[in-house]
């Protein structure tokens, strides 16, 4: 084959045109594997009532913690679970540890404090016929009030086969789950057709695309309408990558209703997470701003 190739031949030997696919194609191995023997873990973020003072929801982010590499982020593994289609099993199994979780939290926390747990599902995933009747599954198997989970999908997944999408959403709204379209600000839907097309519930805005704005004095009109008119179609806003007091002050201002980011909390593994839900660690790092929610 290489001779075939004519030129190709001395292809075959370049190790630094090669090496990039074979640790590609060892990594797509090692994930397949690293499903099984436990090597996944959810980190988990809060999502911080600003009407409540208090936490209303964790969002779950997938770290992989690899025996060679140490803990990779998403961005280092998600594309090509994507790609090969591997997010499917992995996302099957983000699904049922986080409703694993939002359970034990359901029944191990006072009345009414328990968090929603919200799980984020790529293309493939969104898009795989077995999502609904998995969802489904797991809420009958665990027990855990639908209530108590969100779906994440960016505009780009809802956007990709808007009839698909439509559907999803309407059996997945049925079942008493919340929906997020998350990182909005990042494509160029309409709010008007996101709020009044897909059954959503919340609108989380992109944290750089929140930050940009706040941070800049050019552009303070534009994120105050963007809240505005998601609240006039129904959606509830979370503004996500919060760094600093200032930026939550003023999202507070605006009326945005939940936030997330560094400045509340950084995600952190379960049983840290549990802490802060109970209050054995404090959000804010103990700096919190100030206003109603100081206890
Ligand atoms: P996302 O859903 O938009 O998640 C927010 C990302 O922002 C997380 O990155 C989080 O660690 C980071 N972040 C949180 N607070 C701040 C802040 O104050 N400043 C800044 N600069 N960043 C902040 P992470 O954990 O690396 O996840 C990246 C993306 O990977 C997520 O973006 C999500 O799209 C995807 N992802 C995470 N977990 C899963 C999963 O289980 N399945 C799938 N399909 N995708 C996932
Ligand atoms: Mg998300
Ligand atoms: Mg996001
Ligand atoms: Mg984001």
């Amino acid at each position: 084959r290489a001779k075939a190739e004519g030129k190709g031949r001395y292809h075959v030997f370049d190790r630094r045109r090669d090496a990039p696919e074979l640790e590609r194609l060892r990594l797509e191995n090692e994930l397949r594997e690293a499903v099984r023997s436990g090597q996944l873990e959810l980190y988990y973020q809060p999502v911080y009532s600003l009407e409540l003072g208090r936490i209303a929801g964790m969002e779950a982010l997938l770290r992989w913690n690899h025996p060679r590499r140490g803990t990779m982020l998403p961005g280092e593994f998600v594309p090509m679970a994507e790609e090969t289609g591997l997010i499917v099993p992995v996302g099957r199994w983000v699904l049922e540890e986080a409703c694993r979780q939002a359970r034990a939290w359901e029944l191990g926390l006072p009345e009414g404090a328990s968090p929603m747990v919200g799980v984020n599902l790529s293309l493939r995933q969104f898009q795989n016929p077995g999502l609904v009747e998995h969802v489904a599954r797991l809420l009958r198997e665990t027990g855990l009030d639908p209530a108590l989970l969100t779906l994440e999908i960016t505009e780009s997944v809802a956007m990709h086969d808007v009839d698909s999408t439509v559907r999803t959403l309407e059996r997945l709204n049925a079942m008493g789950v919340w929906l997020v379209i998350d990182d909005f600000g990042t494509g160029n839907s309409s709010i008007a057709y996101v709020g009044s097309r897909f059954k959503m519930n919340h609108l989380k805005l992109d944290g750089a695309f929140v930050r940009e704005f706040l941070d800049d004095p050019e552009n303070p009109t534009i994120l105050p309408g963007l809240i505005d008119f998601a609240h006039a179609v129904g959606l509830r806003v979370i503004a996500e990558g919060v760094e600093t007091r200032g930026q939550l002050e003023r999202l507070r201002e605006l009326g945005c209703e939940f936030v997330q980011g560094y400045y509340v909390a950084p995600p952190l593994g379960a049983a840290e997470a549990t802490d802060l839900l109970t209050g054995r660690k404090p959000l804010f790092r103990g700096d919190p701003p100030p206003g109603k929610d100081t206890p």
